[in-house]
């Protein structure tokens, strides 16, 4: 029998997180509390695990034997049991968090993994609250999950060294390449990509230059793989409010969230996810807003 991972939450993270987990062999329940999420999610696994067999990056048998390894609970109970690891994938909101991992340490393994894949929330203040600081640790993984190579991973102030050295062991059967940082509001990478993101917004804003040229400046000129609004959109505008709006009240004035981003949430405009971001999406490909 392989091992258990559970995914909690599957919206853009977790659809990833777990198409990762069951390709690298584990046996993979997802959970959203939304059925219908959990549904679409397995069903978007299948269309782009089927590209990739297009692609030969995969062949036929080992695209069957993942989707073979993914299944639905439709309770959080039923999900974690029996899981050595759960990475949960839900909304940046700590209480949130905090009663979703309530449900999982009633019902999962006395020494299962407790990951989160937060961007930028205290583990400690999760593991504290949750009773279980030494089993706790974040998970950070970056969209796309299956496409991107880091592992950022969190060490709370008590998060124990065992839990460290299986969440590194972890990290390195699911491919990734893993840093470890200190449990700091936004870590290393939230803190540094938000900043950019909000800068490229306020400039937009201030009409600096079009959403497309602000995007070429960093692509091109510092040769960033995608610029920072195009980013903002994959990421989903609510997500990336969620951390600044943390931010901003942890760390300071630096990360004040643009107005414009804010209106923008309020009008449902989130990126690649709700199809229309600085950009408009359209079957995963954006196009210049005219
Ligand atoms: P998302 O909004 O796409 O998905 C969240 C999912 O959680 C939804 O499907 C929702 O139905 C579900 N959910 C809501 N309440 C729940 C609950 N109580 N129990 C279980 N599921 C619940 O969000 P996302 O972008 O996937 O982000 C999830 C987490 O990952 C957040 O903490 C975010 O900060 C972090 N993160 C996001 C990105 C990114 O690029 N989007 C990158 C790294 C980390």
């Amino acid at each position: 029998m392989s091992e258990k991972i559970a995914v909690l939450g599957a919206g853009t993270m977790g659809q990833g997180i777990a198409q990762v987990a069951a390709n690298k062999g584990y046996a993979t329940s997802v959970y959203d509390v939304s059925a219908d999420r959990a549904r679409a999610a397995i069903d978007a696994i299948a269309v782009a695990t089927d590209k990739l067999v297009q692609k030969s990056k995969l062949s036929e048998g080992d695209r069957n034997a993942l989707l073979g390894r993914l299944s639905i609970s439709d309770d959080v109970g039923k999900a974690v049991e029996g899981a050595r690891v759960v990475i949960e994938a839900a909304p940046e909101d700590m209480g949130l968090k905090v009663a979703l991992f309530e449900k999982v340490v009633a019902a999962a393994p006395k020494d299962a993994l407790l990951g989160s894949n937060t961007s930028s929330l205290s583990l400690t203040e999760l593991g504290t609250r949750i009773g279980e600081a030494h089993r706790t640790v974040g998970l950070h993984f970056f969209n796309p999950p299956p496409v991107m190579e880091l592992l950022e991973i969190v060490r709370g102030l008590a998060t124990s060294d065992e839990t460290l050295t299986r969440a590194q062991e972890l990290a390195a059967k699911l491919g990734k390449t893993s840093i470890i940082v200190r449990d700091t509001p936004g870590f290393a990478t939230s803190r540094l990509g938000v900043i950019l993101g909000a800068e490229a917004i306020r400039m937009l804003e201030s009409g600096v230059a079009s959403a497309v040229d602000i995007d070429r400046a960093m692509e091109l000129g510092y040769r960033h793989p995608m610029g920072p609004l195009k980013l903002t959109d994959l990421v989903g505008l609510d997500v990336r409010l969620a951390i600044l709006d943390h931010l901003h009240e942890e760390v300071g004035e630096q990360f004040r969230a643009p107005p414009l981003l804010r209106t923008m949430v309020r009008a449902g405009k989130l990126g690649k996810k709700s199809g229309e971001g600085f950009y408009i999406w359209k079957d995963g490909v954006p196009s210049v807003k005219s």
